[in-house]
């Protein structure tokens, strides 16, 4: 039997969790292909996958979402695929024939229990099964590890901005987290849409490379975390629109740096702890908030679009072996990417 290397997590816990095992070459199905892993985003929610924060998740399990490469076989029944096909993929694919797939809104599929890193195997591994209903192809001139992460940090941003902020051109847009893998390519987003982008950090030395990658204002956070004042001093009585990449820690101060009518847009948990909200700020300011977790295929294949005409640059933080993938997830513990890290398998 073929062998190949893969990152599997038996139990859940700590770094030492991320075992290097070799474990059977995958054989596509009926709707599947197998791809050889180009690269392998190293997302925060891998971090909150090997702490055991989602009870659905199967264990053993190969983890990782954030996958692009080359496809090596083709199962039954798979149109559109060849072998050869350079592509990259979302987080799960879609049934199709759900209500919400009909209405084009695959995020919200109810049909397809598929979850890769979650409930089925994901990309920290030298080849991936992965369902054709979840890949779309990689244009020429993007670099596939480039290509891996770009779903769940520009596709992410693009549908949290446009689908559910519904941002205009002119608008402003306040990003927490900036700095991380969502936020740099979040502030691409906005500006690619239009929005004037106020970035939050609470580390002095990214505040260049926030204004490098476009940001029009960018507010350290004070020890306290009440940012807000700031963001305040620098808009028109506040931002339209708050994407909080961050949760708990920032969420009250991203509500107040919205102005009257702002709508909050949360994308990311990384301490899953629960949030204080006064209503009575909501109601007398007319604040909406909601949740936004994915993208479409037609999201990622316009951020790839995007980034083979250039308008949008993969932020690469560091391309690491797959052998270290627990040191990559120790980066992203202290809190010292800029950008995106890439294992490469
Ligand atoms: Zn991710
Ligand atoms: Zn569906």
């Amino acid at each position: 039997m073929l062998a190949m290397r893969a990152i599997v997590i038996r139990e859940a816990g700590g770094l030492e969790r991320l075992e290097l095992s070799d474990v059977p070459t995958p054989v596509p199905g009926a709707g599947q292909v197998l791809v050889r892993v180009a690269g392998c985003g190293v997302c925060y929610r891998d971090l909150l996958d090997r702490e055991g924060k989602y009870p659905f998740m199967r264990r053993p399990i190969v983890t990782g979402h954030e996958f692009a490469g080359e496809i090596s076989a083709v199962g039954g029944g798979v149109d559109g695929f060849v072998v050869g096909d350079r592509v990259a993929s979302t987080h799960r694919p879609a049934c199709g024939t759900c209500a919400a797939c009909a209405a084009g809104q695959e995020t919200r599929c109810a049909g397809s229990p598929v979850m890769y890193g979650l409930t089925v195997d994901g990309g920290y591994a030298e080849q991936v099964l992965a369902w054709s209903a979840s890949l779309v192809r990689v244009p020429a001139g993007v670099a596939l590890d480039e290509a891996s992460f770009l779903h769940c940090t520009a596709g992410v941003a693009l549908r949290a901005l446009r689908t559910h902020a519904k941002v205009t051109a002119g608008e402003t847009v306040v990003i927490t987290g900036a700095s991380g893998g969502v936020g740099m390519h979040a502030i691409q987003v906005a500006k690619i849409l239009g929005a004037r982008v106020v970035a939050v950090t609470g580390s002095p030395a990214k505040v260049d490379a926030l204004r490098r990658v476009g940001a029009d204002e960018v507010v350290l956070a004070p020890p306290d975390g009440a940012f807000h004042k700031e963001v305040m001093s620098r808009t028109d009585g506040g931002a339209a629109i708050a994407l909080e990449l961050v949760g708990a820690p920032t969420f009250n101060a991203s509500l107040r740096s919205l102005k009257i009518g702002g709508r909050l847009v949360i994308v990311g948990n990384v301490t899953t702890e629960r949030v204080e909200v006064n209503p009575g700020y909501l109601i007398l300011r007319e604040l909406s908030m909601c949740g936004s977790s994915s993208a479409t295929r037609a999201d990622l294949a316009e951020v790839l679009e995007w980034a083979a005409t250039g308008r949008l640059k993969p932020i690469v933080a560091g391309r690491l072996p797959l052998a270290q993938a627990a040191a990559a997830q120790a980066r992203l513990l202290e809190k010292s990417v800029t950008g995106r890290l890439v294992l490469m398998p």
